[in-house]
């Protein structure tokens, strides 16, 4: 349930709210926005008789049940869209994120090249794995620390955000040291220990979509994060299995409309791993914006037939830079711009 407050009540009455809560061994989770502020409840046994209790306390306008089994993600806690900041980087509302970069981060020269070309075209953040979850243990499971090193120098050197993935609870704090944005792989969406140790960094957080996960068990992994106190979640829709064949992946737009519908936080979108083929990776981006997502990411690599991962599915430098004015236009239309 949600505990909306009158819009001129005091710290002392949301104090109240929240001891009551405590006592009954419930969390309340205050959003103050700038309609109105409200506390989430979250625990497991919420009393039937705590509605009627706290609909009687000073400041409190009203009590509402929150239908859906996620709810510090869900709209109905928060109407307006979440805008997470990523350094001078905004996702969310009317900003959007062009996340570009290498699967993996495989040398200097590189990761370099790479990210002098995208920034030139036009991202506003790299990705590049280090720690590469692959299906086979015999492909290059990316550089690791080292692989970080370089993407700090790529940052260092054009100021563009880094995201990369973490796949241990383990590594996450060497992963944060580097990391603007914590990559939570889709083979990983449900490895809940993580979740809630990202969570713990308040760092932002690319949440990807599993393999086979439904939407609500996407935005219900998106709790877990924001369980913990991190409200700084984005969610990526990068296709999901289905009887196709044709394409790597199904990209489920539907998905990115829907989640947009149930959650305020933003939601971008993977063309590369939603097609697995570079040339379906422009028209899938278009639509992807279209659809209404706060951001895509992209992978490019200045040399795709040499790619030690997905090259398949990387855009070289060139297809990226005549990607853009495309993507700005259709963001023209849909009111969203960075
Ligand atoms: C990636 O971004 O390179 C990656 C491994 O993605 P996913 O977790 O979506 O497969
Ligand atoms: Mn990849």
């Amino acid at each position: 349930m949600i505990v909306v407050m009158q819009t001129d009540s005091t710290p002392g009455q949301i104090e109240a709210v929240l001891n009551r809560l405590r006592e009954h061994s419930l969390r309340g989770h205050l959003t103050v926005g700038e309609e109105r502020t409200v506390i989430a409840v979250v625990g497991a046994a919420i009393p039937p008789t705590l509605r009627e209790e706290l609909e009687h306390f000073a400041g409190v306008k009203e009590t509402l049940r929150i239908t859906q089994p996620y709810k510090l993600v869900s709209r109905e806690v928060k109407p307006s869209d979440t805008v997470v900041t990523v350094g001078d980087v905004k996702v969310g509302g009317e900003h959007l994120a062009i996340i570009a970069g290498p699967c993996s981060v495989e040398s200097e020269e590189q990761i370099m090249a790479t990210a002098r070309a995208v920034r030139e075209a036009g991202a506003n953040m790299l990705r590049g794995g280090a720690f590469k979850p692959r299906s086979s243990p015999y492909s290059f499971r990316g550089l690791g620390e080292v692989g970080l090193q370089l993407l700090a120098q790529a940052r260092a050197e054009t100021g563009l955000p880094i995201v990369t993935e973490v796949m241990t609870p383990a590594d996450v704090d060497l992963v944060a040291r580097y990391a603007d944005v914590l990559q939570i792989g889709a083979r990983n969406m449900q490895n809940y220990q993580l979740l809630e140790e990202v969570g713990r960094t308040g760092m932002p957080v690319l949440l990807k979509r599993g393999l086979s996960a439904t939407i609500e068990e996407w935005l219900l992994s998106a709790e877990y994060i924001i369980a913990q106190g991190n409200p700084n979640v984005i969610l990526c829709e990068r296709g999901i299995r289905t009887f196709e064949t044709a394409t790597r992946n199904t990209l489920d737009l539907n998905a990115v409309a829907v989640a947009r519908k149930r959650s305020h936080l933003p939601v971008i979108v993977d063309p590369s791993h939603g097609t697995g083929k570079w040339y379906l990776v422009p028209p899938l981006t278009l639509a992807a914006i279209a659809a209404g997502a706060d951001g895509v990411i992209i992978e490019v690599h200045p040399d795709p037939d040499r790619a030690k991962s997905d090259g398949g599915q990387s855009l070289n430098p060139e297809n990226f830079t005549s990607l853009v004015p495309q993507m700005r236009a259709i963001a023209k239309v849909v009111g969203k711009t960075w």
